[in-house]
């Protein structure tokens, strides 16, 4: 039996499907939400199910408002939660800021920044001592872009991720007194789909000479990370950014 609900926004496919699955492995019942590839989603369930595990798919997009509570009441539905991984983010084509028009910068700020907000709003309420809650756990995905910049490529990106690592420090400052760890994820080159999102799919191989381990990262790798920081291992690790880019120097 499993007794504690983590929630994964974008769950379907790369380091969300990763998370979701070794997480089902740790003893949670978990929520896929996946934007719009419910095969993908299901997929990932039925995996977890065929290991014994407990998870359902739910479809909303997390740049929209009301599908967030739509997705937080098919959570509810399966106990009360313990812990909300903000994972589903998006990269746009390569471009400079110049050019970039004012439906893709709302867009990427509205997913990967208010969607990231507003997902945790909704887990607090759940989750927060403050509010009868039983404490839990928010990790966020940030990426090393946030401290590169990522010229001509998606400088919108980055500075989303910038927000990120901002909320990251403030709102675990916030929650620490209601038992609530928030902390980071910050990824390198992993080997997703992603990269074919922004046009460029052989980009994580054709960047492994960047890396000074001479490869992309996988998915599972950056899994590990998220889930050791929502384990009781990391007890008193709160408001924390952990780098995962195979010793890519990250600097402040
Ligand atoms: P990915 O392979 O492109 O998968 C994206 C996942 O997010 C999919 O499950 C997708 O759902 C979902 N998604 C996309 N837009 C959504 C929306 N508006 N609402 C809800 N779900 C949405 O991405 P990934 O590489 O695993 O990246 C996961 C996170 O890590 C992102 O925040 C990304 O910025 C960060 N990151 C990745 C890398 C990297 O190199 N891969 C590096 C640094 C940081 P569908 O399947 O339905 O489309």
């Amino acid at each position: 039996m499993t007794n504690k609900v983590l929630l994964v926004t974008g769950g379907s496919r790369g380091i969300g499907a990763a998370t979701a699955k070794l997480a089902a492995q740790r003893g949670y019942a978990v929520v896929v939400n996946y934007a719009g590839n419910r095969d993908a989603a299901e997929a990932v369930c039925k995996s977890i199910a065929d290991d014994g595990g407990t998870a359902v798919a739910v479809q909303g997009d997390v740049g929209v408002p009301e599908d967030i509570a739509r997705i937080f009441a098919a959570a509810d539905e399966l106990g009360p939660l313990g812990g909300l991984v903000n994972n589903a983010g998006i990269i746009g084509t390569a471009e400079p800021v110049e050019q970039m028009s004012v439906d893709r910068l709302t867009r990427m700020f509205a997913v990967n920044i208010t969607g990231s907000f507003l997902c945790a709003k909704e887990a607090i309420k759940r989750m927060s001592t403050r509010h009868g809650g039983q404490g839990g756990g928010i990790v966020n995905l940030s990426s090393a872009a946030a401290k590169l910049g990522a010229p001509n490529n998606y400088v919108d990106y980055a500075a989303s991720k910038g927000a990120i690592d901002t909320f990251t420090v403030g709102l675990a400052q916030e929650q620490a007194e209601a038992g609530i760890r928030v902390n980071g994820v910050r990824p390198g080159i992993i080997d997703t789909d992603i990269h074919s999102s922004g046009g460029d799919p052989d980009r994580a191989q054709k960047m492994s000479s960047v890396v000074p381990m001479k490869r992309p990262g996988t998915a599972d790798e950056v899994a590990n990370a998220i889930m050791w920081l929502l384990s009781d291992e990391a007890s008193y690790v709160t408001g924390t950014t952990l780098t995962v880019s195979g010793g890519r120097a990250i600097l402040p």
